[in-house]
Parts: structure tokens; sequence; C-alpha cells
């Protein structure tokens, strides 16, 4: 892990322990509803995601797997980020080839992210990108939207905060 660490909160503050605690326990429950296998290397990787509020890499996910006692083979964690992207439980951001525990899983959404050019912290919109001028543009154009990919790059309030001290 780089020197700039800092404790990444999705830009806002708030209880992370519960945070984290709240989600995993959502997805257990979804997962047995469903008939979904939630592998210890699964919720593993999801946990992983689920502490940070920033996005990383398949890379960085296999470090902090093999620290955490799980197989060190990338395929065991690529098919763990497959498997948890599938069921939205993480989405993939593009723009940093890396993946993001979903702020509000669950729940059928496109989503859109902001993301922190200088800590990488990443936070989940929920706005409908679709709805807005876009969807606007779709309308008239008689284009239907099926997916949007959102990914605004910017500075978080903590680092903008920082900067301004
Ligand atoms: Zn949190
Ligand atoms: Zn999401
Ligand atoms: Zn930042």
């Amino acid at each position: 892990m780089s020197a700039k660490k800092t404790i990444p909160i999705g830009f806002e503050e708030h209880d992370h322990k519960v945070c984290v605690a709240q989600a995993l326990s959502g997805a257990e429950a979804r997962c047995a509803a469903e008939g979904l296998r939630l592998t210890p290397v699964r919720r593993k990787v999801l946990e992983l995601l689920l502490k940070e509020h920033r996005a990383l890499g398949a890379y960085a996910i296999l470090d902090l797997l093999r620290d955490a006692g799980f197989g060190s083979q990338p395929p065991v964690a690529y098919r763990a980020l497959d498997f948890l992207a599938e069921h939205g439980f993480v989405h993939k951001i593009e723009r940093l080839n890396a993946f993001v525990a979903c702020a509000h899983p669950g729940e059928r959404h496109s989503p859109a992210f902001m993301i922190c050019r200088l800590c990488d912290a990443v936070a989940e919109a929920q706005s409908s990108p679709a709805k807005g001028g876009l969807g606007a543009a779709a309308q008239a154009a008689g284009f239907q939207i099926e997916k949007t990919v959102v990914e605004a790059e910017g500075v978080c309030p903590a680092c903008a905060e920082r900067a301004n001290t």
C-alpha cells in the first residue's frame, strides 16, 4: 500500500463498521434467497472491497487475498470478481480497470461514479443518468438507452479540504 493511503469514506462520514457488516449480511441474505453460492473467497473479496470505498484492481485484491490466507492464483480472484459483478455486488470501473463494492445493492440501477483523482476514493451516485439531459436527447433521437457508464473524475471533499489548508 502506498504512503498516501488515507481513510476513504465514500465521501461521507459514517459508521463504517456498521456499513461493512450490513452490506455483508445483506449479500448473505440475498445469496441465500436467490440460491447463489457465496463461497468463502467470494465473501472475502466482497469484504475487502467493502472495507475500502475505493476502487481496487484485481492484482491489489489478489495481494489482499493472499495476506488473508486465501489462494494466490489469479483465476481465483477473477472468478470471484466475475461472480460479484454479475450479481451486482460490485461494479467494474472501466476507467481505472478496477472494482468497487456497490453502494446500494439489490436495487436495479445504472451506477454513476465520482472518482477522486488524488486518493482514488469512489462514491456511487444514485442518480439515473439516462433520465437527465442524455435521456431527453435519446428520446428525441428515438434511441432506447439500455445501459450507461458514468465515471466522473475530480477531487473529493477530503482532498479539496486538504489542498485548502
Ligand atoms: Zn462505509
Ligand atoms: Zn451500485
Ligand atoms: Zn480524494
